[in-house]
């Protein structure tokens, strides 16, 4: 078994450590710029992946720690070599000392994002009796699932209760108290594990049998922030960001809302308002250019020849049942391919083309094929989308086909 040493102290960055085996893992590929080993050792600072808790990152005899798993409790870590004088079988020898650091800031934030994860969990244990059925924090998202449901007030509710315990900077104890102590305390997860029972302790406000690393003091869990609420089998899942990960979130929010309120001209908590109304004046302005559009396609259509061939018109905004009413017109009167081509330049085309006298299909054909365009039907009538110019469709669809 590895000697856990983040077990003993969860803020020892470096350690040196005595090799129990190190091999390539697995046979590297021809194109792989890294060759893996995995390396076994007597004790590690680095915490495996365990209890829906992603692994440490850092450096071991030099080389950047990739994974880091525990089986059986053996501790293995994986690391990448760069590939430069051929690849040799083994890199360290058993009995060889090398040296570790784990990532700090890395190792750090996981502490405070887990340990608010537990003072959370506590609260909603004892206020509402429910546990946390699941839990996972990598370096992208921390999510819980509690096995009962929480209103929106509830969370917001706990949320400042959870920050309350923040402030208080409460110790958290891990230790593993004998069979006989074990008894007498009233504590979370107790079927995950088996043997020796790790419990966490922060105060009164929670008891958890847990593995992982944890801030000393609840103060440095910073800040606790409840990101997203939603259901989840019977129960809640809540998404939350604690410590630096909660600034680095505050930072980029608070950076979008100052552009959003200048581009509005709209005080920051009056955006969404501000937004609303732009959304609802551009709707309004679209429809209207959308009708105008829709009449001049009709003048349009009035005024092409009556021995016309193949008229293909453009417009922009215009519904689709119209342009497809618009079409049918146009076929009745003009034989080839009657389109209409329905959009910008920026936004490319969508298009509708009828014929009375050709296979439409055939046209979808060449479309897809030279200009990647999305479209399908039937020999009278085809509908799609173009990402092309005007001038593009003008000159190859238009010319060369109609
Ligand atoms: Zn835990």
């Amino acid at each position: 078994m590895t000697k856990k040493l983040y077990d003993e102290d969860a803020y020892a960055k470096k350690f040196t450590a005595e090799v129990i085996m190190c091999e390539q893992y697995p046979a590297a590929t021809e194109a792989a710029e890294t060759i893996k080993y995995d390396v076994v050792l007597d004790q590690t600072l680095f915490f495996p992946e365990e209890g829906g808790q992603t692994p440490d990152k850092g450096m071991l005899g030099g080389y950047p720690v990739v994974d880091v798993q525990i089986k059986d409790g053996i501790i293995t870590h994986t690391i990448a070599v760069p590939i430069m004088d051929g690849k040799p079988d083994s890199l360290f020898n058993a009995g060889e000392r090398i040296s570790g650091e784990i990532d700090w800031p890395h190792r750090f934030s996981n502490m405070q994002q887990h340990t608010g994860e537990h003072i959370f969990s506590g609260l909603v244990n004892r206020d509402y009796g429910y546990d946390n059925v699941g839990f996972h924090l990598s370096d992208s998202i921390v999510t819980m699932d509690y096995n009962g449901p929480l209103t929106e007030e509830d969370v917001r509710r706990l949320e400042w209760e959870c920050n309350r315990v923040i402030m208080q900077q409460i110790p958290v104890k891990a230790a593993y108290p004998s069979d006989e102590e074990l008894e007498k305390i009233d504590y979370r997860c107790k079927k995950e594990l088996t043997g020796a029972i790790r419990i966490v302790t922060i105060g009164s406000v929670d008891a958890c049998a847990c593995c992982a690393p944890h801030v000393r003091n609840t103060g440095e869990v910073g800040i606790f922030k409840v990101m997203e609420v939603s259901s989840y089998k019977g129960g809640v899942r809540l998404s939350i960001l604690c410590g630096f990960r909660a600034l680095l979130d505050y930072r980029i929010v608070r950076s979008h809302l100052r552009e959003i309120s200048h581009i509005t001209s709209a005080p920051m908590y009056e955006t969404a308002e501000a937004v609303q109304r732009l959304k609802d004046e551009r709707d309004a302005a679209r429809q209207k250019a959308g009708e105008a559009n829709r009449r001049m396609l009709s003048i349009q259509i009035s005024a092409l020849r009556e021995d016309a061939l193949s008229p293909m018109l453009f417009t922009d905004g215009v519904d689709t049942s119209s342009i497809r009413n618009a079409v049918n017109e146009m076929t009745k009167s003009h034989d080839g391919y009657c389109g209409i081509f329905n959009g910008n330049d920026k936004e490319g085309y969508s298009f509708i083309i009828g014929s009375r006298d050709l296979d439409c299909n055939d046209l979808a054909a060449f479309m897809r094929e030279k200009f990647q365009a999305k479209c399908g039907g039937k020999a009278e009538m085809i509908q799609g989308h173009i990402d092309a110019s005007r001038a593009t469709i003008q000159k190859f669809i238009v010319v060369s086909h109609c």
